[in-house]
């Protein structure tokens, strides 16, 4: 019953003179459904056009969802193992392909090569978790039943049918792949809506998924207008798994409860790092620096706070600038660069509205500050502030960009305390003796915490689930809650023998009498 449709592989570092390069985006874009006019994809990094994708219209999305749902039936009476199968093979391939992958991804986000890889090794762990573990989480289940031997009940999982995955741009691999990849496995068939600035790495999923033997029509990819795409897939799919900001997700979350369907919600961050007295400076400092300016924090989980005690305020300010200054920003294909462009002008516009209204209100730029206009169109330095005020709006907005502010604390608890002071809860760090940052992490108001690393730790840990508190969102991705998320639950209870009425003969007063001391004998028990 599967089919494999192999797609030409993207060449090395897609330059717009590889021929070869541009053919395998032509074949990727063939991929997308839709027949609507063409979207134009840009490289952020030098402005040279990539490609062109066919967009959908409302019509064409509804059209694909219905589609989906038709192939997910014989999906669904596919037996687990096979389809953990694909995904096995899919974890394989994605290893096998890095560098074509890499390639793509960096092409139409500008990332640096490094941060780029990070999608990679997370798609692969995240599918070869979810093939190791699905046919166990999806196993029906013996559950309690009302009255032991009399009641035989069974927990069932079904899956919910067409899936809409709507994905930003800042990880267009590892979202599009990670979130659809549990889905599939519980049975269900996805329609994917990638940002329109990033589809490629969502059409490059699709065919790798095609690759690794995931039969016809159970994963579609839909590219359109912000406006009019995202609204279309929400009004037809019987569940959305949406990443994107908490605005958006709001607007989400309120149509899906007008149909009444579920949803998960990855939204933004505005995360917290601490560096307490008892921490390894060097490690925090350099450990500071990777996580802020990874993906040139354009990073859901990346930290924009930095709380670091009194004590060693000088210290680690003064290693964590010297961190800072040897960053290697740079364009261009290779492993050399640790930070790369922004996505676009909105999002280079949003960083310097930020800096420059905390600028006025009195914050000092310890470092970077400026655009960096002879690397690329989008790229700026990697920026650290101090004496940031509370009324500046990056003190408490999420910029998304490489700025990071320092603010001191004198003491473990004011620290504890500023990090939860915050609207959006997704993702906080702690640097510090390792016991004491487990004690004192489960006091952060976060759905991910990390003792000495930035978000690496909890994101690589795929068994746990990761997701957001307070407006960073709703739902879990990763984990058994990952997956079941995707499934309905149904209980099956088979009553044998016993009646729940009173025996032929017996008051309706025995019978309550009876009863409630049956009840007294199962409290004790379970
Ligand atoms: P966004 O909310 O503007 O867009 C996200 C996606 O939603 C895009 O595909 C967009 O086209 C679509 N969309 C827009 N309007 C829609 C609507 N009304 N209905 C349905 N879909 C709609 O997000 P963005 O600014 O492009 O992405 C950055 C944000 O995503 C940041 O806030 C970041 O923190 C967040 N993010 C969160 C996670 C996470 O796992 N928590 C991961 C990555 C990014």
């Amino acid at each position: 019953m599967t089919s494999r449709t192999t797609t030409p592989a993207p060449s090395a570092h897609l330059s717009p003179s590889s021929g070869a390069a541009a053919a395998a985006l032509a074949s990727l874009a063939a991929l997308a459904t839709g027949t609507g006019p063409e979207h134009e994809v840009i490289a952020p990094s030098d402005g040279r056009p990539l490609g062109v994708v066919r967009q959908a219209s409302a019509a064409e999305i509804a059209a694909a969802v219905t589609r989906a749902r038709a192939a997910q039936k014989a999906w669904a009476r596919t037996p687990a193992t096979a389809r953990a199968a694909v995904a096995r093979r899919f974890a394989s391939l994605v290893l096998d392909r890095r560098d074509e992958i890499l390639d793509v991804i960096e092409a139409e986000t500008g990332k640096a090569r490094l941060a780029a890889l990070e999608e990679v090794m997370d798609v692969s762990r995240t599918a070869a978790y979810y093939a190791h573990t699905a046919p166990g989480l999806l196993r029906p289940r013996r559950r309690g039943g009302a009255f032991p031997v009399f009641t035989q009940t069974t927990e069932r999982r079904h899956p919910k049918g067409a899936v809409g995955v709507i994905t930003p741009w800042n990880y267009p691999f590892t979202l599009p792949a990670s979130d659809s990849v549990p889905a599939l496995l519980a049975g269900n068939a996805v329609v994917i809506k990638p940002d329109e600035k990033t589809p490629f790495s969502a059409l490059l999923t699709l065919s790798l998924l095609r690759e690794a033997g995931l039969p016809d029509g159970l994963a579609q990819v839909v590219v359109g207008p912000r406006d009019e795409a995202g609204p279309a897939l929400v009004e037809a799919a019987d569940y959305i798994m949406f990443t994107g900001s908490s605005a958006t997700g709001r607007k989400v979350a309120a149509r899906c409860g007008e149909r009444l369907i579920g949803f998960s919600a990855e939204l933004g961050g505005k995360n917290p790092l601490i560096v307490l007295a008892d921490a390894d400076i060097p490690a925090a400092a350099a450990g500071a620096a990777r996580a802020c300016f990874a993906n040139a924090g354009q990073l859901c989980i990346g930290p924009e706070r930095i709380y670091v005690h009194e004590a060693v305020r000088t210290q680690f300010t003064e290693a964590f600038l010297g961190e800072v200054g040897r960053m290697r920003v740079a364009a261009g294909a290779g492993w050399d660069a640790e930070m790369g462009s922004l996505i676009s002008e909105a999002q280079l516009e949003k960083v310097r509205a930020h800096l420059e209204d905390a600028v006025a209100r009195g914050a000092r730029i310890l470092a970077g500050g400026t655009a960096r206009p002879e690397l690329g169109p989008y790229f700026f330095d990697p920026t650290v502030l101090s004496d940031v005020p509370e009324s500046a709006a990056l003190c408490r907005e999420e910029t998304f960009g490489p700025v990071v502010a320092v603010y001191p604390v004198a003491s473990d608890e004011e620290a504890i305390a500023r990090a939860n002071d915050s609207a959006l809860g997704l993702n906080a760090s702690l640097w510090t003796r390792p016991a004491r940052g487990a004690e004192l992490g489960a006091r952060l108001e976060a759905g991910t915490v990390n003792v000495n690393e930035g978000y690496a730790a909890s994101w690589g840990s795929h068994a746990a689930p990761m997701g957001g508190w307070k407006g960073s969102g709703v739902g879990r991705r990763h984990g058994a809650e990952g997956l079941l998320k995707y499934t309905e639950a149904q209980t099956v209870a088979v009553q044998r023998l016993l009646r729940f009425a009173p025996l032929p003969g017996m008051s309706n007063e025995r019978y309550a009498d009876l009863l409630t001391a049956a009840v007294r004998v199962l409290n004790r028990f379970r």
